[in-house]
């Protein structure tokens, strides 16, 4: 699974650092994905962090 954050969409909460700090990390003011591919074992976690970014700006392709 694929996985991207729009960072014109990204206010910076932080709610997907915190919740998969392994797959997100801030980078300045926005969030970022740390690789384009989400490792084994995370991907139901970051499944989620997308459902409950405020902004839908976290975006997933299988
Ligand atoms: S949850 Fe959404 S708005 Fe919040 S930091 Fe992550 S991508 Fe940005």
């Amino acid at each position: 699974m694929k996985v991207t954050v729009d960072a014109d969409t990204c206010t910076g909460c932080e709610l997907c650092t915190d919740a998969v700090p392994d797959v997100f990390a801030m980078e300045g003011s926005v969030a970022k994905a740390k690789a384009d591919v989400v490792p084994a074992g995370q991907e139901d976690a970051v499944k989620d962090a997308a459902g409950n970014c405020p902004v839908e700006a976290i975006k997933t392709e299988e």
